[in-house]
């Protein structure tokens, strides 16, 4: 028998507007786009932030190209979940098919979400207009509170709190079960305790992390969001399993979500932030849940023998040391070859001995953790990091 794996995948993490800035790379500046990518083989889409355009260039028809049907669920109208739309390239392909699921807007009336299609692509504001877009369109409206079945899943919305509306979705598959919570803020117990049913027992947790709790408390109350100590709560209520991080200020840079990971793994064992391009397998044998991050983006790599002394911290959290080569370097990271499996997205002191004018020198560096992979020697794990200073 197969073991039935749902596949989660990051185009876009940053909430309210893209950013560009180097500041904000490793995490990633597209909006929110996730794709979850079912055992039977349907596609879901959560939101159509910028992330969406990625996904479109990289675009692999579910089911093998045979009746391309994809899912699309989409939070609400805000321009960071629907500003892909236009530049999503299976849009334009005759032969695809796309179910879009939204709520109607008090703003905006019957058929909200194909208005807001509509609006976007009206002129001046886009080239082409809608008669451009050949795929299969179909249009459903969704309440707080339904729910509906696409093969073998059961999809539920709930509200969330935030300005104009936002509704949650709750993706059971029988890999395993994934609560999208985004664009939400704590404070309305009704819409506390429908979050907490949206998370209920839940896989993997999506939760809204963009402020802190001080800001949150303070400058930031009332404008929609949440923070990581929210998340950590609702996860210890509702009994989820693993809490991502999502919708990353555009004004916090990495080292800025790095602390807010590090302050949220002190208070719960399993956090991830959402980075772009990380995927989540769920159900896989051994381990339910599996995080992957893409590689180092593409930099000028050398290989070299460098002698470094490598600390960090395991997955199971306890600290380590170990001496070991570095093979592979760039000005951005390397791959380190390690016995101990550091735990990913955390960081590693790395000192490098590099032959000097007067003899041997240390290199300090701090390394973030990328990527983990099967190292090329037996009992090693070729790990990937991208220095931070
Ligand atoms: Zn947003
Ligand atoms: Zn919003």
């Amino acid at each position: 028998m197969t073991v039935p794996i749902a596949k989660l995948s990051f185009w876009g993490v940053r909430g309210s507007t893209p950013t560009v800035d180097p500041a904000t790379w490793r995490y990633g500046g597209n909006t929110p786009c996730l794709e979850l990518i079912a055992p039977d083989g349907t596609q879901f889409i959560l939101d159509c932030g910028t992330g969406l355009r990625m996904l479109g260039s990289r675009w692999a028809a579910p089911n093998g190209g045979k009746a391309p049907e994809t899912h699309i669920l989409v939070t609400h109208y805000h321009w960071d979940h629907i500003q892909g739309i236009p530049f999503f390239s299976p849009l334009y392909v005759e032969n695809n098919e796309f179910h879009f699921y939204s709520f109607r807007s008090k703003f905006l009336g019957r058929d909200s979400l194909k208005q807001v299609f509509e609006a976007q692509m009206a002129l001046p504001y886009f080239p082409v207009d809608m008669s451009a877009m050949n795929a299969k369109r179909k249009f459903k409206e969704m309440d707080g509170g339904d729910s509906f079945t696409v093969g073998e899943n059961k999809i539920t919305a709930r509200w969330l709190n935030h300005p104009q509306g936002c509704l949650g979705f709750r993706l059971e598959t029988p890999a395993g079960t994934v609560a999208y919570a985004t664009d939400n803020e704590p404070g309305d117990a009704k819409l506390d305790e429908s979050l907490r049913e949206l998370a209920a027992g839940a896989d993997i947790f999506i939760n809204d992390a963009q402020f802190t709790p001080e800001q949150l408390e303070t400058a930031k109350k009332g404008w929609g969001h949440s923070s990581w100590m929210e998340g950590v709560k609702v996860a210890r209520h509702a009994g989820a399993k693993t809490l991502v991080l999502f919708h990353h200020d555009p004004d916090s840079t990495d080292r800025m979500v790095d602390s807010i990971l590090r302050q949220a793994r002190e208070e719960f064992d399993s956090v991830f932030a959402a980075s772009e391009g990380m995927v989540i397998t769920l159900g896989a044998p051994g381990d339910r849940v599996q995080a992957h991050m893409p590689g180092t983006r593409t930099a000028l790599r050398r290989e070299a023998q460098f002698h470094a002394r490598v600390c960090g911290v395991t997955e199971s959290g306890k600290d380590f040391e170990e001496e070991t080569m570095v093979r592979d370097i760039s000005l951005q990271g390397a791959l380190i070859s390690l016995k101990h499996l550091p735990r990913l997205q955390s960081e590693l002191q790395v000192t490098m001995e590099a032959p000097g004018t007067d003899g041997v020198q240390a290199m300090n560096l701090r390394g973030y953790v990328v990527r983990i992979d099967a190292g090329p020697e037996k009992g090693h794990v070729a790990v990937g990091v991208v220095f931070t200073d």
